[in-house]
Parts: C-alpha cells; sequence; structure tokens
C-alpha cells in the first residue's frame, strides 16, 4: 500500500481513537468516518505536442455541518482518491480547531507539474474546473492551494468559474494573486500560523526563540515562509531540505538567498557553503525546533525514536503516523500537529473568502493580527485540553475539533 492510501487508514483510526476517548455517539461516528461526497473526473488536455491526455482528479467534501466545503487542491503525481480523502477530512478538524464556518475538502489531480508546460497546466486546470463547475461556488464549495498548485493556478479556476456564471466571482476561490481578489498576508499564512503556535509554545515553556535552531523538510510555501519568518526573528536555521535532497550548516541559512538559489536551480541541493544532506537525515537532525512541511507518513515508528528536536510543528498535513505519535509523546517531545499547527492558511483563506464576498479588502496589518487572535486562541484551548485529559496536542486538538462538529451535526439533525 502507497503512503497516500495509508493517509486515509491514518485519518480514520485518529478518528476512532477520539471516538473512544470523547465517548463520541456512535451514529455521529459513523458518518464522520466517511467523506459526505467524492467526485472522480476525467481531466482531458491537448498537450503542447497536440496529443491529448487524459488525467484523473478528484474532489472530496468529507462533511459540511460548519459551513460551506473548504479545502486546497493537490497536484502532485501520487495523488489518489484516498489520500483525497484522508486530506479532506484533516480539514474538518482543521476549520474546527479553529472555529471559522467551514466544512472540509480537499481536491487533486494526479499529474506532475514539473514536465507541464504552462499552457498545458492551464488548460487542465480550465477543464478539472469545468468539470466540478456544478460542485465549486461560494457557497458551496471554495479551493485553494495545496501542494504544488500557486496563486496562478487559483486565478484560472476564478476566471474558468467567472466566466461560466457571467460575472467576476472572487468568493469561488482563495490564495488568488492580490490583482484578483486574494487576500494580503495570504501567501505566508500557514507559515505565520504555524510559527505563532510555536511561539505560543514557547511562552509556556519560557524559552525565547533567539535560542533556537530548526531544521525544515520541504522547501516550498510553507516551509520557506517559516524559515524567513522565524530567522528574522532571531532563531537559526541550520537545515532545509525539498523532494531532491538538502542542506546542513551548524552556523545557519540565509532562507531568502537559498531560495533564491532553489529558483535558480531548481532545488536547494548544492547549496555553496552547506553540506549535503538527505529527506530522513534532515529528520534526525540535533535541533530544537523540526518543522516538517512536505508530504505525509515522514516520522513513522522507524525513525520516531532518533527524532532530536524536542519541538516538531506540522506544517504539512500528516507528516507522522500514530505509532510514532506515541513514541514521541512518550519521549516528552511537543508535538504541534497538523490540523492545529498548519491551520492558518484557511485561516487566511476565509479572511480571503470574507473580504471577497463583501468586495472590501483589509490591510496586511489587520490580517496578520487577526489571524494571530485565531490562533493564539486555538492554541489555548488545545493546551488547555491536552493538560485536563493528559493526552497528545493532536488528541486534544481532535476532541476540541471532533466535539464541535458533533455539535453542529446534532444541532441540525438527520435529514429527511
Ligand atoms: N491546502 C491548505 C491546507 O491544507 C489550505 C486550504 C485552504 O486554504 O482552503 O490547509
Amino acid at each position: 500500500m502507497s503512503g497516500q492510501d495509508n493517509a486515509l487508514d491514518i485519518a480514520v483510526q485518529q478518528l476512532d481513537q477520539v471516538a473512544e476517548r470523547i465517548n463520541l455517539d456512535p451514529s455521529i461516528h459513523r458518518r464522520l468516518r466517511r467523506p459526505a461526497r467524492s467526485y472522480i473526473v476525467s481531466v482531458p488536455i491537448r498537450l503542447d505536442n497536440r496529443e491529448v491526455e487524459v488525467f484523473e482528479g478528484y474532489r472530496v467534501h468529507h462533511n459540511t455541518s460548519r459551513g460551506p466545503a473548504k479545502g486546497g487542491i493537490r497536484y502532485h503525481p501520487d495523488v489518489t482518491l484516498a489520500e483525497t480523502t484522508a486530506l479532506a477530512m484533516w480539514m474538518t478538524w482543521k476549520c474546527a480547531v479553529v472555529n471559522i464556518p467551514y466544512g472540509g475538502a480537499k481536491g487533486g489531480v494526479a499529474c506532475n507539474t514539473k514536465v507541464l508546460s504552462r499552457g498545458e497546466l492551464q488548460r487542465l486546470t480550465r477543464r478539472y474546473t469545468s468539470e466540478l463547475i456544478n460542485v465549486f461556488g461560494p457557497q458551496t464549495d471554495i479551493p485553494a492551494p495545496d501542494v504544488y498548485t500557486n496563486p496562478q493556478i487559483m486565478s484560472w479556476i476564478m476566471d474558468t468559474y467567472s466566466v461560466s456564471v457571467g460575472y467576476a466571482e472572487p468568493g469561488v476561490v482563495t490564495g488568488k494573486p492580490i490583482a484578483v481578489g486574494g487576500s494580503l498576508g495570504r501567501n505566508e499564512a500557514t507559515s505565520r500560523g504555524c510559527i505563532f503556535t510555536i511561539y505560543s509554545l514557547l511562552r509556556r515553556l519560557n524559552r525565547k526563540v533567539e535560542d533556537q535552531t530548526v531544521a525544515v523538510q520541504g522547501y516550498g510555501n510553507v516551509g520557506y515562509h517559516a524559515a524567513q519568518i522565524i530567522h528574522d526573528d532571531g532563531a537559526k536555521v541550520i537545515a532545509a531540505t525539498d523532494s531532491k535532497g538538502g542542506v546542513f550548516n551548524p552556523k545557519g541559512l540565509d532562507p531568502r538567498a537559498l531560495a533564491r538559489y532553489k529558483e535558480e536551480n531548481g532545488s536547494v541541493v548544492d547549496y555553496p557553503g552547506a553540506d549535503s544532506i538527505t529527506n530522513e537525515e534532515l529528520l534526525e537532525v540535533d535541533c530544537s525546533i523540526l518543522i516538517p512541511a512536505a508530504m505525509e507518513n515522514q516520522i513513522t515508528q522507524r525513525n520516531a525514536d532518533r527524532i532530536k528536536a524536542d519541538i516538531i510543528a506540522e506544517g504539512a498535513n500528516g507528516p507522522t503516523t500514530p505509532a510514532a505519535d506515541e513514541v514521541l509523546f512518550e519521549r516528552g517531545k511537543y508535538h504541534l500537529p497538523d490540523i492545529l499547527a498548519n491551520a492558518g492558511g484557511v485561516t487566511v483563506s476565509y479572511f480571503e473568502w470574507v473580504q471577497g464576498l463583501e468586495r472590501y479588502f483589509w490591510t496586511e496589518e489587520e490580517v496578520n493580527s487577526k489571524l494571530k487572535g485565531i490562533m493564539d486562541r486555538a492554541f489555548d484551548e488545545v493546551w488547555e485540553m491536552a493538560q485536563k485529559e493528559k493526552v497528545t496536542m493532536r488528541m486534544a486538538s481532535y476532541i476540541v475539533a471532533v466535539r464541535r462538529v458533533t455539535e453542529a451535526m446534532l444541532l441540525r439533525g438527520l435529514h429527511p
């Protein structure tokens, strides 16, 4: 079984564990174990060589009791329906932990963006959107960026939808460029939110950011901005990797220079003045904060007992398996789970959606201070729950989230 399919088993297992812990109503539990609806679409496009290639696309709504379906779209060769379902489920909990009025969704197309031209990528995005034109909508399902999708792709989704309804509709998608109704601060929001949760933790532990050393797995939007923000605040970023490998320098790396190097060379690999390091080695680097910001299934039973960082902040979705969670908990690690630590992205997506619906836009300071308010409150609620119940931060986040979703489901009742 591939790591991607395994993600769904893990997501369901996490739900089962919290259900047992909080004595969840079995009828609610039964409903939450499955997605509300799943779409599989064929995405045929004409390649630049005039041949037609057919890609497979998905969109899954896990639960919409608390609001419209919300979640990103992933373009990756390993995307499957099962993985998309797991990611949709995690979106339900994520939106509930930070208490924004959305249900959980995710989408994806199994494709390799590295071999597609800009024209091919645009045709793929427009056709995927067209296939789901009756699914997407500002009141029903609002996509956003995820792995290997970006503001330009969101702009094509916005345009395809707008052409179909006959007017510009910024509320149909988030993570758009500013010029077409995006929000200031959205691009860095996942990282900023992740850093806010780390700072809340450092305050509780009476530690200073200047004393921290940081390793970042994944140097995409989330990993890069996290490195840059924490570096600017005085921490030392000592290791970073991307899908091809990475670099390590105990004296510290310059996150911006590293990003420029990646831009020019396609990878952080062989960045001058640093040692080479693999993705596996990065996870075991001697540092105080580890930020997995790449893919699922990175910290597993195989390596959990070798993780040296004592703070793990999950910028990625699903980087740690339940078995590894237990090992890290027993070893006394401070573990900020994905549904809390990376919820800043969807939180600012929510701000972008609100601004788009009102056609009234906020300053970057407003966005960032409202994001801080939401992340700090969510951290405090989860922290108190973890102390009270003597459970992991992940279990505490799930207790908060599943209770919120359950309350909405019970209040709304079962239709018909
Ligand atoms: N793809 C991001 C996530 O996993 C953002 C989702 C959104 O903004 O809707 O949280």
